[in-house]
């Protein structure tokens, strides 16, 4: 048996909840392609995920939300900032499956309801603030929630900032392969996946595809929030979590995960200029709105970088389009 059909094999065993459908469309983005050097542009559209206002978010939450039920748990806690999508998606996932869901979010209440926020308060989540501006304050709080419900006689199921953890990550693996088929269908040869990059769940589940299944692209991302000498540490330990899940031993090179710096702007969640023009060339050439905080500003580097000839050898890429609209209505 090949590596390969061991290994798709070894996908398939964990407990899934289907919520959406997939594969999600691949699309030629032909009318973008002047504006970067000419390569052949294709859109993978993980913001068209068929449920809860899509986002790549939704399928981490399917692999997430199965080991949730059997655990036997009827409530979820998670967190991030007030606009996150994937408590938004946490929250969709919730009311479907007839769960509570306890928001915790960092930070103090927006002034207006809007956005994911409007959205995950409308999904009949719990809304909580911690008050404190530092990120982290949210996974104490995951924390404290959990252990007073525990205390309660609760059994609740706690998603970390993100989705991002072993299972989320074999979740991703699954969009990697479903690009690798609809590739071979349609006999396109990608030379590059790029994406933006948060928690790094989603970048870290298509690079262990892409080991473990021999993918013929490079993966390349652009971080919105954390430096990216930082992220690539998380990233590398979620790879080697999710190895582990799969129990395939795995020894990740360095240079395996690529993560570039310098298209944050201001902060993580912060409109940048750039991401902002960005979200208005795609609307105006394409009809496809780009969001300000993940996809805008991740095209506008994977642009920069291509006007810069950095990708001098790349004829074919891919752009992963993560989702985020509801965060044009803040
Ligand atoms: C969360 C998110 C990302 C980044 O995914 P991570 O797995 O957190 O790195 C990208 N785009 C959108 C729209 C997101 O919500």
């Amino acid at each position: 048996m090949s590596t390969q059909a061991l290994v798709s094999d070894d996908l398939q065993k964990f407990p899934r909840c289907e919520l959406a459908r997939f594969p999600t469309p691949l699309q030629r983005f032909k009318n973008l392609e002047k504006s970067i050097n000419s390569v052949e542009l294709w859109v993978k559209r993980d913001d068209l995920i068929d449920f809860g206002y899509g986002g790549n978010k939704v399928r981490a939450l399917e692999y997430i939300v199965a080991d949730a039920l059997k655990s036997g748990s009827k409530t979820l806690i998670t967190g991030a900032s007030a606009q996150s999508n994937h408590v938004r998606a946490t929250a969709a996932a919730a009311a479907y499956l007839n769960l509570n869901c306890i928001a915790i979010y960092w930070g103090s209440p927006p002034k207006e309801v809007r956005g994911n926020y409007y959205l995950t308060r409308l999904l009949g989540a719990e809304t909580r603030f911690t008050h404190d501006t530092d990120r982290s304050s949210v996974d104490t709080m995951i924390r404290l929630v959990e252990q007073e419900l525990v205390q309660g006689g609760a059994l609740p199921y706690s998603i970390p900032r993100g989705g991002a953890c072993a299972l989320g990550v074999i979740a991703h693996m699954h969009a990697a392969q479903e690009l690798l088929e609809q590739c071979q269908d349609r006999e396109i040869n990608v030379d590059l996946v790029t994406l933006a990059v948060g928690s790094g769940g989603t970048i870290a589940g298509w690079v262990l595809a892409r080991i473990l299944y021999d993918h013929p692209w490079r993966i390349e991302g652009f971080t919105v929030s954390r430096p990216a000498r930082e992220l690539t540490d998380i990233v590398r330990n979620l790879v080697q979590q999710a190895a582990i899940l799969l129990n395939v031993t795995l020894n990740i090179n360095l240079d395996e995960v690529v993560i570039h710096d310098g298209y944050i702007g201001d902060g993580y969640g912060i409109p940048s200029i750039e991401g902002n023009e960005t979200i208005k060339e795609v609307a105006v050439r394409q009809g496809v709105f780009f969001d300000p905080t993940y996809t805008g500003k991740a095209f506008a580097g994977f642009s920069d970088f291509m006007k810069k000839g950095h990708y001098g050898d790349i004829q074919t890429a891919v752009f992963l389009h993560t989702g985020g609209e509801p965060v044009l209505f803040v």
